[in-house]
Parts: structure tokens; sequence; C-alpha cells
């Protein structure tokens, strides 16, 4: 019996196998939510949450090294300074995507046949619901109580900072009750998207010895520049990352898709098919 279900299964898996086959070399098109199989590897791999704290776990191990060396920035414009070297050390973070997983989110989204949209982003926002990126928590503490002072700077609208601020205080990461540590988008006049008004403040009365994020921008401005010019960022500052700048994954969304369309907000679904299918890499 147990041998005949199996088959069947086998059949059925077979089945919906050479059916999807069939639908996707008939139409040559990929599936419509792109978003799909990211959400499902941040929910569901091992590899996704080994990925995070192999980020958080090399921070920790090598935070000794900026505490003892007063010229070590990992600030690409403090570099070009000199007064940062008496200024007490500081961590930056992201939020989104680098301290808070919002991939349930995404999830809803997926369901409910949606795409991203501000409304029900601030509404999950407010939820307060989001669960920690593994291996944050454990760091920002760790960090903190080596009297490193943490900075969040994130572009969620300043309308969601107190649940925000109550779903890190309820995660346990360190978030000061002296001053505001949460810089949110739009909460001071220039606290802009490139978030450069907000590293500027913190650089000049904290030597800034690590940063960490899920996108380009988060180390430095990477508006609008084409894939080319991000890679040979990535190529210059090599020496940053792992030391100084740690990446989180996010495979849902972030900078690198617009880059991918060549920064055209007005494409039709079918054009943006088109430019996916010449993106995909074939070698030939
Ligand atoms: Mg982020």
């Amino acid at each position: 019996m147990k041998v005949q279900n199996s088959l069947f299964l086998l059949l059925g898996f077979l089945i919906v196998g050479c059916s999807t086959t069939q639908n996707t070399t008939s139409t040559n098109a990929l599936p419509d939510d792109k978003s799909v199989q990211a959400t499902l590897w941040v929910q569901n791999s091992a590899e996704y949450q080994a990925l995070s704290v192999q980020a958080y776990e090399t921070a920790k191990r090598n935070l000794s090294l900026p505490l003892e060396d007063s010229f070590w920035t990992a600030s690409i414009t403090q570099e070009e300074t000199e007064s940062y070297m008496q200024l007490p050390p500081a961590i930056i973070l992201d939020i989104d995507e680098t301290v808070l997983d919002n991939s349930p989110f995404q999830a809803r989204m997926i369901k409910q046949g949606k795409s991203f949209n501000v409304e029900d982003w601030n509404a999950w926002c407010n939820e307060g619901n989001a669960e920690a990126v593994p291996g944050a928590v454990h760091f920002t503490q760790y960090a903190a109580e080596q009297g490193v002072e943490i900075f969040y700077i994130s572009n969620r609208a300043y309308e969601v900072e107190d649940a925000t601020r109550r779903n890190m205080i309820e995660l346990g990461f360190p978030v000061s009750s002296e001053m505001d540590n949460i810089m949110l988008n739009g909460e001071e006049p220039g606290w802009t998207s490139d978030k450069i008004k907000r590293r500027q403040l913190i650089e000049e009365n904290y030597r800034v010895i690590m940063v960490f994020g899920d996108d380009l921008n988060d180390f430095f401005p990477a508006k609008n520049t084409t894939q080319k010019k991000r890679a040979d960022s990535v190529n210059r500052y090599s020496n940053y990352f792992g030391k100084k700048w740690f990446v989180l994954p996010n495979p849902v969304y972030g900078s690198w898709e617009n880059a991918m369309f060549d920064f055209q907000s007005d494409l039709t679904n079918e054009e943006r098919n088109a430019i996916l299918q010449e993106r995909l890499d074939t070698r030939n």
C-alpha cells in the first residue's frame, strides 16, 4: 500500500512537473511574483540563517581590533579627516533586513496578490511583530557591553518610530533611553533616504568602527548608480567587507533591482520580463 501511495505521489509530481515545464517553455515567462522563491529561502533555509550569523559572528570576533586602533574608521568620509581619532566608537546598522526580518510582510503581500505599498508597509511596522535577523541581538548587545554606541539608520517613516522602538526593545536590541539612536527617514529636515545627513551627524560625534546593511546604500550613496559602477565600488572597497562593513543577505528587494532595470520606472510587465530574460546570463 505504501509503495502504491508513493507511486501515485511520484506520478502526481511528474504530471505537475511536466505541466510546469511546458508552461514555462511555451510562454517563456518567469513566475509573476519573483519574490516567492526569495521569501521561501529567507523563511525556510538554514543557509539564510547561517549567512546572517556568519556576518555578526565575524564582526564580534573582530571587534577588539577597532577598539584598540584609534586610526580605524569604517566611514569613507571620516577617513579623509583626522579629528575622528579622539571620538568614542560607534556602530551604525540599518534596520530592515539587517536587524529586523520583515519576510512575513512579503509573505502577506504574496498571499494577498499585492505588491509593496506604503500603507500596508506602515501597518506592518506598526504591528511591531518583526523577528530579529539571526545573530543581530547577540552582537549588538555584546558591542554595547564593550562601550560601543549603537545607532540604527533606517528608511522607515518616522511615523512608525514608536512601534519600531517597541519591537526592537522587546527583541532585546540596545535602544537608548537617553538619546534617539533610531534615526528614521524624514524625522528631521534633510534626513532623506540617501542617509548622508544622518551618517554625517553621527560622524561629527563618534568614530564609526563598523557598518551593517543589506543594501549598498547602507555603506555609501549608491542611488542611480549603474550595475557596472556598483560592481566597481565593491571591488574598490573589497578590503572593507567582512572587516568594517558587513552585508546581510536580502534576495527579496533592494536597490539592485532598479539598477537591473537601468532605473526605468515606467516599464510595462512585458518590458520588465524582457529585461529579466536578458539579464539571465547563459554565456552563449
Ligand atoms: Mg535594509
